[in-house]
């Protein structure tokens, strides 16, 4: 059911409590805005609001703070960095709750901006908490979630305040869910889905899902050794996890019910230790030697994945082909986004590591769409709704 969004609502003169995820990496020692992406997927929500003269109280998350303040943590880098983006003037406030806060939200007038402090310096944030949802809904009389990348999570910003506040999408989040809507009940077909990232065990649930729903499943990635051990083959050192090995198969003996091809690569490159300078070597997937690891996926598997990519009309991609983080085997995922990035098809990336790579590359522009959230999209795909998504408000 489509989600009402904040142009189904009157918001003029009205407090609107506007939930992001500015939770943007940050430099480890100066703890500068490392990529500001996020801030800038937020920007089309506040410029309406802007325009349309509410009084905007804006909160988010940043890092991992664990219920305490960390001074490092606080969201006046972030406002700083919006009031670039949007050139306006931004206010941040002590903390995101309580007395201070109630007052300088009193003197907002329409148009401005307000951050609340880090959500998170407040345990109960994430144990969604009643009595600290009604202290952040005290503050607005609407309730916007702009936040798709948090909306896996029902803590007290993403689902408790919704008890108290009509509750409606942002911009972020209607886009986000109107193409994972459009990959899950309408894709143009043949629909593929690419998965790859370290483990079975991670991916069990979109796994399965994807079965049911694409016209083929590929899938590269430290998660193939498991595949390939369960076939017969042997995988020397390579990541494998034992007690996944039934469900592997099981995986396959469905995909084998469903009619739906399951590419595995057909040859990797393979390292002694897996460190940077290692000295490769590719090999085919059948005969992997005992002492090595793999740690990407070799050049015909990239072109095995080319050709059946090419006859589909929509690609899901989430998680990298091999250890991206090491240069010398970030080839393989290298290799997939640029690929990609050329094709007419419906291109939708996922995964956080999948996005990061495009991004990286530099590449964003040239995919249909790159996911905000990570983690949230692949909950989506695995479960098809989101606790912070079902809460919101549906559309008449
Ligand atoms: P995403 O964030 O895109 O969903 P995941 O988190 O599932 O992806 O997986 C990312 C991780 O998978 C990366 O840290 C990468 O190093 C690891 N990985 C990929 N291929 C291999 C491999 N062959 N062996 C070990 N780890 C791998
Ligand atoms: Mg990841």
């Amino acid at each position: 059911m489509p989600k009402q969004t904040v142009e189904d609502i009157e918001v003029k003169g009205k407090r609107v409590l506007v939930r992001v995820d500015f939770n943007v990496p940050l430099t480890a020692n100066t703890g500068a805005i490392r990529d500001d992406s996020r801030i800038r997927a937020s920007l089309p929500t506040i410029k309406y609001l802007v325009d349309h003269k509410a009084k905007i109280i804006i909160c988010s998350h940043l890092g991992r703070p664990e219920g305490k303040v960390v001074e490092n943590l606080r969201m006046r880098p972030i406002a700083q960095r919006l009031s670039q983006l949007i050139d306006l003037s931004v206010d941040t406030a002590s903390d995101c709750i309580g007395k201070e806060v109630e007052s300088k939200v009193e003197t907002l007038r329409e148009g401005d901006i307000l951050i609340l402090e880090n959500l998170r310096f407040h345990p109960e944030e994430e144990e969604n908490n009643a009595d600290f949802a009604r202290k952040l809904a005290r503050l607005a009389d609407i309730y916007v979630n702009d936040a798709f990348g948090t909306a896996h999570r029902a803590h007290a910003s993403t689902v408790g305040v919704v008890k108290y506040l009509p509750a409606v999408a942002g911009f972020l989040m209607k886009k986000e869910l109107e193409i994972m809507e459009k990959f899950l009940h309408f894709p143009e077909r043949p629909l593929a889905c690419l998965i790859g990232g370290a483990k079975v065990s991670d991916k069990i649930e979109l796994l399965q899902n994807m079965l049911k729903r694409v016209d083929m499943l590929l899938v590269g990635g430290g998660m193939a050794a498991t595949f390939f051990k369960t076939q017969g083959y042997e995988v020397g050192n390579s990541l494998i996890e034992d007690d996944k090995l039934s469900l592997a198969k099981e995986l396959l003996q469905e995909a084998e019910e469903w009619k739906v091809p399951f590419l595995l690569p057909i040859d990797a490159v393979v390292v002694k230790e897996i460190k940077a300078g290692a000295s490769t070597r590719v090999v085919p997937t059948t005969s992997i030697p005992s002492g090595s690891h793999i740690v990407d996926i070799g050049p015909q598997s990239l072109e095995l994945f080319y050709g059946e990519l090419r006859k589909c009309r929509t690609i899901m991609w989430n998680g990298p082909m091999g250890i991206y983080e090491i240069p010398q085997f970030a080839q393989g995922t290298r290799s997939i986004a640029s690929f990609l990035s050329t094709l007419s098809a419906t291109t939708v990336i996922g995964g956080g590591s999948s996005a990061e790579v495009v991004q990286e590359m530099r590449l964003t522009d040239k995919m249909t769409h790159v996911s905000t959230g990570g983690g949230a999209s692949l909950r989506f795909l695995e479960v098809l709704t989101l606790p912070g998504v079902d809460v919101l408000l549906d559309k008449k």
